[in-house]
């Protein structure tokens, strides 16, 4: 299946023809329709299988194409480390090269400077904020993040998360977002604390196995 035939925006096409994709992977096929139709998932997906264009270009087409506020945060999505935030980012500044999205990575650092550029970016709006858990944290707590507009949660990498002891500052995240959202949960193996998870933070979510 190309993406033409998955009906996405066309500026997001030309930035997928920049990237050099062809065809849409089993898992894009798979996750990109109900993304688009509003469903929230829960998907086992491994790295490689282009699981990251999977969720980034539902949420780029939905986030072009529906009425928002650019100066609040629409989405956010939480990986387990630094590198997979930067990771993201590229990618998702790769796919949206061509459209008027915002993004920007949340990961820390101790350089004060870096502080600042986020706390800009999220006190004054950025479309899309790919974060860890504790730095995230560290914005929440100061009262500054613009949240009211969030429609779109994504957990990338989610049993991960759950290893490295993330649950309950994940949990504290999403007490500050509002209660109507689109929920995204990807994971490399879906173990019984993985299914509770989703059962707290999902609604009535399509399964997808890879
Ligand atoms: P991921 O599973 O998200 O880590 O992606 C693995 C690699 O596949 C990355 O280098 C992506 O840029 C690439 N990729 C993602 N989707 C496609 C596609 N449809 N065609 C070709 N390469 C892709």
């Amino acid at each position: 299946m190309t993406f033409k035939d998955l009906k996405l925006n066309e500026q997001l096409l030309e930035g997928i023809d920049s990237m050099g994709y062809e065809k849409a992977t089993p898992i894009q096929e798979q996750v990109i329709p109900p993304i688009l139709a509003g469903k929230d998932i829960i998907a086992s997906a491994q790295t490689g299988t282009g699981k990251t264009a999977a969720f980034l270009l539902p949420l780029l087409h939905k986030l072009l194409t529906e009425e928002h506020d650019h100066h609040h945060i629409n989405a956010m999505i939480i990986v387990p480390t630094r590198e997979l935030a930067v990771q993201i980012s590229q990618a998702l500044e790769g796919l949206s090269y061509f459209t008027s999205v915002s993004s920007i990575p949340v990961y820390g650092g101790s350089d004060g400077a870096i502080f600042t550029t986020e706390k800009k970016a999220l006190s004054s709006g950025v479309d899309v904020v790919v974060c860890t858990p504790g730095r995230m944290i560290a914005h929440l707590n100061m009262g500054y993040v613009k949240l009211n507009d969030l429609r779109y949660l994504i957990l990338d990498e989610a049993d991960r998360m759950l290893d490295m002891g993330f649950k309950d500052d994940i949990m504290r995240i999403i007490g500050y977002l509002p209660k109507q959202r689109q929920n995204l949960l990807f994971s490399a193996t879906m173990p019984h604390k993985i299914r509770e998870l989703a059962r707290t933070i999902l609604h009535n979510p399509v399964e997808i196995n890879i």
